[in-house]
């Protein structure tokens, strides 16, 4: 279905550009952006993929994965096709990297009242935009996102972080929480693994914190690509400095998937060091995912466990009422 695209110039001879992501596509007319899923015609710039859902789910909020905020709730989680990155390890390939390896794929027509009536209906406390890249489809998630606030949801981004500004400024009075992807820490990593750039990621990250929306941060570790320790020390320590202490960062097993099946997965070692380098750095929360066991949150004051995790499986044992710790009623940095 056709929708009016919005965050776009029109420019002269028929061509536009649009501002929606960093990469800012000038696209002639007939054509399509690097997304595949916005298209010029005539002048006027269309997304394809609104109302077009590949994906729904109910899912715990830690499968975003957001460890802070409304622990132990779920997200109603959707997805249309495509994406503005392209990534060799993507897990969601099949549904990410559609619109470029086949024909655009028609998913469930869904308008964003359906949603978010199924959301409310199976007791989700968020919308979650997400397995692809849902700045991408931000038509549909910024409509969807406006009803499900009135209703009384949270709305939640799993982003790649490279959208622009303006389109942060549009979304932010609905947009509560987000995962960020920083998928390496070297510009000619992002150039050469995902098509993209480093720097937009970050102003993203900033601004969001600014923005006030509830911020965490994952780093899927991927051999020779992004797990040089020099490297992953950079990245904590600017989380630690620009993002803040609180800013929890999780830290993903990489399985062989797509054009990497042939890689083997990330030693849990490594996993386990950058844990400990990122924890003397000062960030008082690294989690690790993709490995199957338990973990907890403590309270970064005095130690007391306030959430305990055994896959979904989730107690909060150690938050009062009004959010703070039982024991010393530091403050829980995220939302309950
Ligand atoms: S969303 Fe990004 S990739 Fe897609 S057309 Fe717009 S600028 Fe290009």
């Amino acid at each position: 279905m056709l929708h009016d695209a919005l965050l776009y110039d029109e420019l002269d001879d028929g061509n536009v550009q649009c501002k929606l992501c960093a990469h800012r596509c000038q696209i002639k007319a007939g054509n399509r952006g690097i997304c595949r899923v916005r298209e010029n015609r005539e002048g006027k710039l269309y997304t394809l993929v609104y109302g077009n859902l590949i994906s729904k789910n109910i899912d715990p909020i830690e499968k975003k994965p957001l460890y802070h905020f409304y622990p132990g709730s779920t997200s109603f989680s959707i997805a249309t096709p495509g994406c503005n990155f392209r990534c060799d390890w993507c897990q969601n390939w099949q549904i990410s990297q559609m619109p470029r390896l086949m024909s655009l794929q028609i998913g469930q027509r869904l308008m964003p009242d359906a949603i978010v009536n199924l959301a409310l209906e199976e007791g989700c406390q968020s919308i979650s935009y997400t397995y692809t890249e849902p700045t991408i489809f931000f038509e549909y998630s910024f409509d969807t996102a406006k009803l499900a606030q009135s209703a009384g949801l949270k709305n939640v981004y799993v982003t790649n972080g490279f959208m622009t500004s303006e389109m942060l400024d549009m979304l932010h009075p609905y947009l509560d929480a987000a995962n960020v992807d920083i998928k390496a820490f070297r510009d000619e990593s992002y150039r050469k693994w995902m098509g993209g750039r480093l720097q937009p990621v970050l102003d993203s990250c900033r601004k969001m914190k600014l923005l006030g929306i509830w911020l965490e941060i994952t780093t899927l570790i991927v051999p020779d690509m992004n797990d040089d320790p020099e490297e992953l020390r950079a990245l904590a320590n600017y989380i630690y400095q620009k993002l803040g202490a609180e800013t929890p960062w999780h830290l993903s097993r990489f399985y062989p998937q797509y054009q990497m099946i042939d890689s083997n997965p990330t030693e849990e070692s490594i996993l386990y060091k950058t844990k400990e380098m990122a924890e003397s750095l000062g960030l008082s929360y690294v989690y690790i995912g993709n490995v199957f066991g338990k973990d907890s949150t403590n309270c970064k004051t005095c130690g007391n466990v306030l959430i305990t995790r055994s896959g979904y499986s989730v107690n909060v044992t150690g938050i009062d009422a009004i959010g703070v710790c039982k024991k010393c009623g530091t403050l829980f940095d995220g939302v309950i």
